[in-house]
């Protein structure tokens, strides 16, 4: 932030103008859960110097926690306050005061232990989750077998696979013929749905790209920031940056993930030669070749698309992921209602605030239901997984996808398959 979050907060002129997109609000009704609210409670609180427990206002906490950080109020905001900015420092400064949830705390940790790493504890979890968890007939995901505290039967996690984006491409030829750009899976991708990753780096290949994935790069920074860890969140900037200088020949960097992508775009110090594209913005940009790849094969399933709102919002992307289903779809791509509205995911919040991000999912659920698709695209692997447990919620049989995966299918011939097997 360059202004301060006391010169930030000034800039709110109270208009209410956040009121009509927060996700949030339209649940509960609550001034103190818009943004007006939340930077009205804010304000209130000296966040460079400590308060006392006393000083600190009643429904400060549960304001400044109950946020999606999904940019909503931003995108609307005529006087550009940071708002998810000021909530970030807030939450910061509580942390700081009274430290972080102990779950956050460890699993922070993991992020940046290079030893007992989120990446072996979670290979080590890949051989043991069958006895704890069972794989959803029609979607791509796990629900619980046995009763477990705090998580019901439509809670949907992911299958850990037991090859991770990095075991697949430690056996990769190297290929001179190809351009080099780099390519920052984030965690979701690199762990948990390591095809998407290899559907990306597929889809690079035939438009002439090597998709340069350094094993030391760490997880982007924007969960411990949301989840107002700074210093945690410097460490892991200064890691990526380091390992951004090390390749300085290259100077695209590629990602899949909009909630990555955003994050790398707002690092400070990024080289000023360095490019942080959404893979969606990268094929936009080799549109022609794409299209001849494509050619007249189309796919034969009504898809929709979900605005993820980290690229909407946080990176004011939208044309290039409608361009690239209209591409791949042709007339069988249709709008829903209402896709920017955030799904309700927003990091951990779905797992803090289950009730209202099902609220929120409902609705997404509904408009996607409405559209009559049968794939639902996002270029956010949250968002996917939000959205099979809304699939999963509401007894709908359409599926979650990123548009990448869906392109390599149909560059493969295989687009339409009904049971599409993913790497295991
Ligand atoms: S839209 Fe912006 S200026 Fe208006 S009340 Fe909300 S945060 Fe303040
Ligand atoms: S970031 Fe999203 S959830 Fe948070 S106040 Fe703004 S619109 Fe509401």
């Amino acid at each position: 932030m360059t202004l301060t979050w006391q010169q930030e907060l000034k800039k709110c002129v109270k208009c209410g103008a956040c009121m009509a997109v927060c996700p949030i609000y339209r649940q509960t009704g609550r001034e103190e859960m818009v943004a007006r609210g939340k930077l009205n409670l804010i304000e209130r609180v000296d966040l460079e110097k400590p308060a006392h427990k006393k000083e600190i206002p009643a429904g400060w906490l549960e304001a400044i926690d109950s946020c999606l950080l999904c940019c909503s109020c931003e995108e609307n905001c005529s006087k550009g306050v940071k708002i998810t900015e000021i909530i970030a420092a807030a939450r910061n400064r509580q942390s700081a005061k009274q430290g972080l949830n102990p779950i956050k705390k460890s699993a922070f940790a993991l992020l940046l232990n290079r030893f007992f790493s989120m990446a072996r504890l979670l290979k080590a979890g890949s051989f043991m989750q069958w006895l704890l968890w069972r794989r959803l007939p029609r979607h791509s995901g796990l629900v619980r077998r046995l009763p477990l505290p705090g998580i019901d039967d439509k809670t949907v996690i992911p299958a850990l696979p037991r090859q991770q984006l990095d075991d697949y491409l430690r056996k990769r030829k190297a290929a001179p013929n190809l351009e080099p750009v780099l390519y920052f899976p984030g965690c979701a991708t690199r762990y948990l749905y390591p095809q998407m990753g290899l559907d990306l780096i597929y889809v690079l290949e035939q438009l002439g790209f090597y998709g340069v994935v350094p094993p030391e790069f760490n997880c982007c920074g924007l969960v411990t920031w949301g989840a107002g860890d700074s210093k945690s969140t410097m460490e892991l900037q200064q890691r990526n940056l380091a390992v951004i200088q090390k390749h300085a020949a290259i100077r695209q960097i590629v990602t899949g993930c909009a909630s990555c992508g955003h994050a790398l775009k707002e690092y400070d110090g990024l080289p000023a030669d360095c490019e942080i594209l959404d893979i969606s913005e990268f094929l936009f940009r080799h549109k022609e070749k794409l299209e001849k790849l494509v050619g007249s094969r189309k796919l034969n399933r009504k898809i929709t698309y979900h605005d993820p709102c980290h690229l909407r919002k946080g990176q004011k992307i939208t044309a290039q992921p409608r361009w690239l289903l209209q591409l791949i779809a042709g007339e069988n791509f249709v709008e829903m209602r209402h896709p920017e509205r955030c799904c309700g995911a927003g990091g951990t919040f779905g797992l803090s605030h289950k009730a209202l991000s099902r609220k929120i999912l409902a609705e997404k659920t509904r408009d996607t239901d409405a559209s009559g698709a049968e794939i639902v695209a996002s270029g956010c692997p949250g968002c996917l997984l939000q959205l099979t447990e809304g699939a999963l919620l509401a007894e709908s049989s359409w599926e979650a996808r990123h548009p990448v995966t869906v392109l390599a299918d149909l560059l493969k011939n295989d687009a339409g398959k009904e049971n599409r097997k993913e790497v295991e």
